[in-house]
């Protein structure tokens, strides 16, 4: 098991130094980065953000002759142009804006007639991402073309209920969009009709005195973020539920709760007993978004409880040798980022600073000595250092920090 994460010789919290002179004589490297004063900590992840950037821009985009064959948020040219808008809407740079259009525009060429509907692996997220940069640029015109193409996207009969590949992944962009371009821009009752679905399938799945929602994803019963219940009960909050509905969505995440392991980790699946995984995708970090976000709408202190309990388990086991927003540790700072903004407690801020600082301190490195894998698609937004890159933007403003594709 401990080959799969650095062990997190960090302390428990380090208050940070009200000036930059007072951290001069610390020789740690990376303790003295988190305790930096906070104003010039963020410098520093701004100029390693835009630095990481320019080089994704060059690998994903000008290096591949500006076309996309992988057109994909999750490992594709759609990832960059998502990270060229966040770096935008940090620095107000016009250039970012253009390029993320441009990549966009390839995109939706390259998307044309796919099958795939989701915000992160489908046409959801070209169309709507090429919407809202549309907006930004004062593009009228353009931005009513992404969503005119939006509205024509059709789900397949036999389309999953998953994040990734299925309908609360085409629903997550209907409340990107709704945020972004305005509150009815994708109407309730264009919605409403897939909610109503994934509520059906997820009671026929459901047996007696278990879980009151249950879906499947290639036969198997998920419960992580990007293809079980923690994604599909997270996207349903946002979806103004009914009062039967709410109810439903809280005992599964009772139910997953009681059903956690000893460690306080979450199985990858229904009934898996090997407590293996601390990613995004599978096992706490994701849950506990989910039960942070809960912890908002609901007001239910449970929920604030097992929320905080997840993140004892991302800071001991979270420190994994990838970067990545996926199954990374870019993905598993976030956790705290979240539990920041919902609770105001500075110690999770600590926490978030610490993985970020780990990062900007190692990565290069550890990755060179081949400690730490670059990832499959080491410039993605999900795998490699593009999620990276975005969670040092994020970390300029951590309590406005949303973890990419997944929190609104
Ligand atoms: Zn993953």
């Amino acid at each position: 098991m401990a080959d799969r994460f650095f062990h997190n010789e960090m302390p428990d919290f380090v208050p940070e130094a009200t000036e930059e002179t007072a951290v001069e004589d610390v020789a740690d490297s990376l303790l003295k980065l988190v305790s930096l004063p906070y104003s010039t900590l963020a410098q520093r992840f701004m100029r390693a953000a835009l630095d990481l950037k320019e080089t994704i821009v060059m690998e994903t985009w000008v290096l591949k002759g500006r076309r996309v064959k992988d057109f994909s948020l999750y490992t594709g040219a759609l990832g960059t142009a998502f990270l060229l808008l966040k770096s935008f809407q940090v620095t107000q740079n016009s250039n970012d804006l253009k390029h993320c259009s441009d990549i966009v525009k390839a995109c939706d060429s390259a998307s044309r007639g796919s099958g795939a509907v989701t915000f992160i692996c489908g046409r959801a997220g070209v169309c709507a991402l090429g919407a809202v940069a549309a907006k930004d640029a004062g593009d009228e015109q353009l931005c009513n073309y992404y969503i005119t193409k939006f509205k024509e996207i059709k789900l397949p009969k036999d389309v999953p209920d998953e994040l990734l590949y299925g309908r609360v992944g085409f629903l997550w962009a209907c409340s990107f969009l709704n945020k972004h371009i305005g509150e009815g821009t994708i109407p309730p009752s264009y919605t409403s009709v897939v909610v109503n679905e994934i509520i059906k399938n997820g009671r026929r799945l459901s047996k007696r005195g278990s879980s009151p929602l249950m879906y499947e994803w290639h036969g198997k019963k998920y419960w992580g973020a990007a293809h079980g219940l923690a994604g599909i009960m997270h996207v349903l909050m946002h979806m103004q539920p009914k009062p039967d509905e709410v109810e439903d969505v809280k005992g599964t995440l009772r139910y997953m709760i009681k059903n956690r392991y000893p460690s306080g980790n979450y199985p990858s699946s229904e009934g898996s007993e090997s407590d293996r995984l601390v990613h995004w995708c599978h096992g706490a970090p994701g849950v506990t978004l989910t039960l942070a976000k809960a912890a908002e709408v609901f007001g239910v202190e449970e929920f604030l409880r097992a929320a905080g309990d997840g993140g004892e388990v991302v800071w001991s086991r979270g420190l994994l040798k990838r970067v990545g927003i996926c199954h990374g540790v870019s993905g598993n700072a976030y956790t705290f980022l979240s539990l920041y903004r919902l609770t105001g407690n500075v110690e999770f801020l600590y926490r978030a600073k610490a993985f970020a600082c780990f990062l900007l301190d190692r990565a290069n490195k550890l990755i060179s000595e081949g400690q730490m894998h670059g990832g499959d698609h080491p410039y993605s937004l999900f795998e490699g250092i593009g999620g990276m890159a975005y969670l040092f933007l994020d970390m300029i403003e951590p309590s406005k920090a949303r973890f990419p594709a997944y929190e609104l």
